[in-house]
């Protein structure tokens, strides 16, 4: 079966097509600058990158512009013949607490969910609508960033707050990233051959979106992303935690509205906040080269990870394993030999020769005598995303045979 993966952004739709239970990628690919003049086409395929430009309208032309291209290729004569599609929806509120088949009242939800994620899930419903519109028999499914932590504790996910913040307007922690968590704590137990529940581990994703996840027994106790993905860690432009007073201060002291504030805090903050890029490597770059305010932030993005380290690992009570995974995770040996350096106090002790390896397969990188295990495990969001969709499209037709043959 051929399972379609879209993720679709406000002027973006990234996607990639699976043939199913293999999880084998058939072509992957980028629209970009959707509603401009110039748009631009990746395809990828094959080991081969094919890019043109042309101008597209909006999400529904850029499918139709992707349903003619992939004929051309032999892959698939139109979307009708796919076995699903799988859609990445960035809130899914307190409704979702797992991957779903998207009928009418799933997509009146997302839509009512949108004051929660309103850059992502107006975003991720232009995808949903422009899809049914052009292969209305093809079901869709939704696979939520947040559903993972729906496990969390009360005491997790609630902050001290008047309780009318959370019973009228849902002011709580949700936590984002949940697909990357989940597949790496997955991961783990396959590649270390033990059982998910008796498992206890961090998981750190660390990209330009930065969280981290404290996993027992393959369920999300705690993370650092809040209501929104700005709380927690330093990133790549959003500053993570700050005193919720600085907003105010802000405010009182230069003018700025709250939602001048708010895109400064989400696009003008961390790494490049302080050293004016937000590529770990630059940073790296810089900061070898004696630039001082390329090693504040690089100090910085370590100290908040060592601190959060350690509130988890007491949270857990037993740490088996720390995962590294995202674009600075799985590359950056210099973040995590400076994050390690700093956890002898929990008898963590990194392999350096391990850690320097040029490698990007999944990877133990611990020292022989170190009290909990360190990983590297490249993330596959859209791969879970996929199987997701195999899952639940293939089970509603077990149910229900008539309503799709198979592919
Ligand atoms: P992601 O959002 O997961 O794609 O990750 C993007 C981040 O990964 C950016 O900050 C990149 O600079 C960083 N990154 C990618 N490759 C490397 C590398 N080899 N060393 C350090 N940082 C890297």
């Amino acid at each position: 079966m051929k399972i379609l993966v879209l993720n679709s952004g406000s002027s973006s739709l990234k996607f990639k097509l699976y043939t199913m239970p293999q999880k084998e990628l058939l072509v992957q690919g980028l629209i970009e600058r959707i509603g401009e003049e110039s748009s631009q086409i990746h395809l990828s395929l094959e080991g081969t990158v094919r890019e043109s430009s042309e101008t597209i309208r909006d999400h529904r032309h850029a499918l139709e512009i992707l349903e003619k291209a992939l004929p051309r290729f032999g892959i698939l004569s139109s979307f009708e013949e796919l076995g699903g599609v799988g859609h990445r929806v960035v809130h899914g509120g307190e409704a979702f607490t797992s991957p779903t088949i998207i009928d009418a009242a799933v997509r009146s939800t997302i839509e009512a969910l949108i004051p929660l994620a309103p850059l992502h899930n107006p975003a991720n419903l232009m995808g949903i609508d422009a899809f049914a519109a052009l292969a209305p028999k093809v079901p869709q499914v939704a696979v939520f960033d947040t559903a993972f932590h729906q496990s969390m504790p009360s005491e997790a996910y609630r902050y001290a707050v008047p309780e009318s913040w959370y019973r009228e307007h849902q002011v709580r922690r949700y936590g984002f990233h949940g697909t990357s968590h989940f597949y790496v704590s997955r991961e783990l137990a396959r590649l270390k051959n033990s059982p998910q529940e008796r498992l206890n581990c961090i998981t750190l994703h660390l990209g330009n979106g930065a969280s981290i996840c404290a996993v027992r027994g393959g369920k999300s106790i705690e993370t650092s992303m809040g209501l929104t993905p700005l709380e927690g860690l330093v990133m790549g432009t959003r500053s993570g935690d700050i005193d919720p007073g600085v907003h105010y201060y802000i405010h009182r002291t230069t003018g700025k509205s709250p939602k001048e504030i708010d895109e400064i805090l989400n696009r003008q903050s961390g790494l490049k906040g302080i050293a004016g890029s937000n590529d770990m490597r630059e940073i790296q770059r810089r900061m070898e080269q004696g630039n001082e305010s390329a090693k504040l932030a690089f100090d910085l993005f370590i100290h908040r990870l060592r601190k959060y380290v350690g509130a988890y690992a007491v949270l857990l009570g037993r740490l088996d394993a720390l995962v590294f995974t995202g674009g600075i995770g799985e590359h950056s040996a210099p973040v995590r030999q400076a994050l390690c350096d700093g956890l002898a106090v929990l008898g963590i002790g990194l392999d350096s020769t391990a850690n320097d390896a040029a490698r990007t397969d999944a990877r133990p990188i611990h020292a022989a005598d170190s009290r909990s295990e360190l990983w590297v495990i490249p993330t596959d969001e859209e791969g879970v995303i996929a199987e997701e969709s195999y899952r639940l499209v293939a089970d509603r037709r077990k149910d229900s045979p008539s309503l799709t043959p198979l592919a």
